[in-house]
């Protein structure tokens, strides 16, 4: 086992406030320990024990933190939307129907091209820093088309969610009520075992409260935890179900009543907020000031998919959180880490602690500010996964 000491860190943020000072936990002149996938050390440089690590890695000053957390992506599907999205550069509204070309194209796909495309993403995503990423289903919507994504989910990404309730199919639009019992039956059953969670589109055009209750009460029953697509679109009744069902998270919450805010703020539900999306339709931006005022738990996620939001950037997640969402600094990058963490129950990533997963991302930047200060610019300098260097990218 290859020990890696990262020492010289200029900024480390740990996100552990025992350790470090204020909410990002950061140690000054910092190091960490890398060992057997865990971190086996954190201090400050001058503390390390004499001789720690087989391998020095001199970080020159520059700022690491943990790597990044993307609790909400659509990795597993064929094709693209690009006429879509240019539509919606001409004037069009983004609506959820347009699911179903995606589904056109990923039925007719092979498995192993499913898994070669969503493993590109996944890569491209860890190239950025997303050393955890989630992934749902939900463009298939048959009980053998939604098993194999998930099973292409799970092998792909980290964390898996079964969304056969993203859109009613086409060959079931006069029935949606045969395809919410097709869901919460036998695919439900097929999916279970490929995932922790379970997750329906609350909107209308797609699924109303009584069809997500229904989905999320079935996954329950299999032992799945609740995810919701709440309040993209209009301010409907997705987060106040979301948060009744005592879902882990409400994802979108781009439209929110007072009702919805205070519900949040009184419950474990982490509010899923996905710039990304809303840069990528044009639509409004959520009020993240507003949820974090009120106190409720906040992550930040991609939501990658190939028609709302073609990103895994979650750097440009963080910029327009901290610029149209009304997010500080410190809390678009814990959003971004501990709190898609949080959406997803995990305490071993999102932090640097004794312990946790090895997984630190090295910036070309003295501090995290410069993820908001200089948008769209890769500023990575290395990422480890588990301990392992994924990415290289030497200094001049
Ligand atoms: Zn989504």
């Amino acid at each position: 086992v290859v020990v890696t000491a990262i020492v010289h860190v200029g900024t480390l943020v740990t996100n552990d406030g025992e350790v470090g000072r204020g909410a990002l936990g950061v140690i000054d002149d910092g190091a960490v320990v890398l060992e057997a996938g865990r971190v086996a050390w954190v201090g400050a440089t001058s503390a390390l024990p004499e001789g720690a690590g087989d391998e020095r890695v001199d970080a020159g000053g520059r700022c690491a933190l943990p790597g990044f957390v993307d609790s909400h992506a659509h990795l597993v599907f064929a094709g693209d939307r690009l006429a879509d999205f240019v539509a919606t550069t001409e004037g069009d509204e983004y609506a959820p129907g347009g699911i179903r070309t995606t589904v056109d194209a990923t039925r007719r796909a092979s498995t192993a091209a499913l898994e070669r495309h969503a493993q590109a993403l996944r890569h491209e995503a860890l190239r950025a820093g997303t050393t955890t990423m989630e992934s749902k289903s939900g463009y298939g919507l048959t009980v053998d088309d939604e098993a194999r994504s998930c099973r292409v989910a799970r092998a792909v990404a980290d964390e898996a969610t079964f969304l056969g309730a993203h859109v009613v199919p086409a060959e079931l639009v006069d029935d949606p009520a045969g395809y919410v019992e097709l869901v919460t039956g036998p695919m439900l059953a097929a999916c279970a075992p490929s995932v922790r969670f379970v997750d329906a589109f609350c909107e209308d055009g797609a699924f109303d409260a009584d069809q997500a209750r229904a989905v999320l009460r079935a996954g329950a029953s299999h032992g799945l935890l609740g995810k919701l697509h709440a309040n993209q679109l209009g301010r409907g009744p997705g987060v106040r179900v979301a948060v009744e069902e005592g879902c882990v998270s409400a994802d979108h919450c781009t439209y929110l009543v007072d009702a919805d805010v205070d519900a949040l703020a009184s419950s474990q539900t982490v509010a899923t907020l996905l710039p990304l999306t809303e840069f990528a339709t044009g639509s409004g931006y959520a009020d993240g000031r507003r949820l974090l005022d009120a106190g409720a738990r906040v992550a930040l996620a991609s939501n990658c998919n190939p028609g709302s939001g073609y990103s895994t950037s979650m750097s440009l997640a963080i910029a327009l959180a901290v610029r149209e969402l009304g997010l500080r600094v410190d809390e678009a990058v814990l959003a971004a880490t501990v709190g898609g963490a949080t959406a997803l129950r995990r305490d071993d990533v999102g932090v640097l602690r004794r312990g946790a997963r090895a997984d630190v991302l090295l910036l070309e930047a003295p501090s995290p500010a410069y993820l908001a200060y200089r948008p769209g610019v890769d500023l990575v300098a290395g990422v480890w996964k588990d301990g392992e260097r994924v990415v290289v990218t030497p200094a001049p």
